[in-house]
């Protein structure tokens, strides 16, 4: 984590709330389209409502962060080394199609 490095003159809107709190706040807010409100709205929402959805979340994020990365190929997001797509299209029959097209289309 970045820590909190702030630039001079910010105004930490956070300092009401425990330092666990205010760091899952500031955190949120990294998620595209959410903004302060909707940080603080997220986090009370999980420690007061739905603290089972809370570790779900935790769980789910650091087990993909661990295990998803690029398919070598085609740079989608994958579990493997290679893709499904990119794997069946190396091993199924259109592998033969492939090479036709990489190496012979100057033939047609
Ligand atoms: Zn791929």
């Amino acid at each position: 984590m970045s820590g909190m490095a702030l630039p001079p003159g910010f105004k930490l809107p956070l300092m009401k709330y425990s330092p666990a709190l205010a760091r899952l706040i500031e955190a949120l807010r990294i998620l595209p389209g959410v903004g302060p409100k909707t940080a603080q709205r997220m986090a009370f929402h999980l420690l007061e409502r739905d603290r089972d959805g809370g570790r779900e979340i935790a769980a789910a994020l650091a087990d993909v962060l661990a295990r998803v990365g690029h398919c070598q190929r085609c740079r989608m997001l994958t579990e493997e080394a290679l893709c499904p797509l990119c794997v069946s299209a190396a091993a199924g029959p259109s592998a033969a199609v492939r090479r036709r097209i990489a190496g012979g289309c100057h033939r047609r």
